[in-house]
């Protein structure tokens, strides 16, 4: 008899050119070895050259299938993406608990705070990073803001180590268990430094930058192979780890695709 997977929820939006969001998810949960399932939050329009628009899903069908997917099949973990709107936040946030998933109920939780692409496409409408602060960051098990994240939701601008700490500890102020502060868009770093931190133990993760401007869905990568980790049962150091591997190797194989920015890459 085949024996059923691990399995891992992403609450997120789609990006239409298969790079990052709900695609980046569900190729990472597969790669992972996890049964990847989606809760869809928003259809953007979008390819290499940045996200033309989005349109969101009504609130009640974005919690219908959280609560479609936990009722029958089981979620081992799940992590946030793009969530667009005060209102879906809000609505996911009441759900979770509802389903039993997030900080406190033995079912890890991911927030990767979304709020804009790389190309500086807003995917977040601008009032609703106050509602990811008070409403999701007090859920999760682990947020994983890259910098430009950091300084819109701490005011805290990362140039170093030093800093790198300071922002760490301004996101635990908002009540996250482990929080993971991603140092890959500090370019004038010949390293890629990320420090995971949950107020007592500070952890360095140390990794190579590979010279390729191809990182499309990089985040959303790195966050579903920790969650995928998480719904194998690994504590979150050790998860993170994981991930961190994950996404080195997912960036050494990027690729050019389209007349703007490709994808990483979790084919193995
Ligand atoms: N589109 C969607 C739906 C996303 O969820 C994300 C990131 O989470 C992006 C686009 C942006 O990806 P990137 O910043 O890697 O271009």
């Amino acid at each position: 008899m085949t024996t059923t997977p691990r399995t891992a929820l992403t609450i997120a939006g789609s990006d239409s050119g298969g790079g990052a969001g709900i695609q980046a998810d569900l190729r990472t949960f597969f790669a992972c070895g996890v049964h990847g399932m989606t809760a869809i939050t928003a259809v953007t329009v979008q390819n290499s050259l940045g996200v033309e628009g989005f349109t969101e899903i009504g609130v009640d069908i974005v919690t219908a299938q959280i609560k479609a997917v936990a009722g029958d099949m089981g979620v081992d973990a799940a992590k946030t993406g793009m969530l667009a709107t005060v209102e879906i936040i809000q609505a996911v946030a009441k759900t979770l608990d509802e389903v039993h998933i997030g900080r406190g109920t033995g079912t890890p939780f991911v927030v990767d705070p979304v709020a804009a692409s790389m190309h500086g496409d807003p995917l977040l409408r601008e009032e609703a990073l106050e509602a990811i602060r008070t409403e999701l960051f007090p859920r999760a098990t682990l947020v994983t803001p890259n910098l430009d994240e950091v300084r819109l939701l701490t005011g805290v601008h990362v140039t170093g180590e030093t800093t790198q700490r300071e922002a760490a500890d301004a996101l635990l102020a908002f009540g996250p268990e482990w929080v993971l502060v991603k140092g890959g868009h500090l370019h004038d770093s010949p390293r890629c430094v990320d420090l995971l931190s949950d107020g007592s133990r500070y952890v360095r993760l140390d990794g190579p930058r590979h010279a390729t401007e191809h990182t499309h869905g990089g985040g959303d990568t790195l966050a579903s192979a920790i969650t995928a980790s998480l719904a194998k049962g690994m504590a979150v150091p050790d998860a993170v780890g994981e991930g961190k591997r994950f996404i080195e190797r997912s960036v050494a194989q990027a690729y050019p695709l389209g007349k703007g920015i490709g994808p990483v890459s979790p084919f193995w």
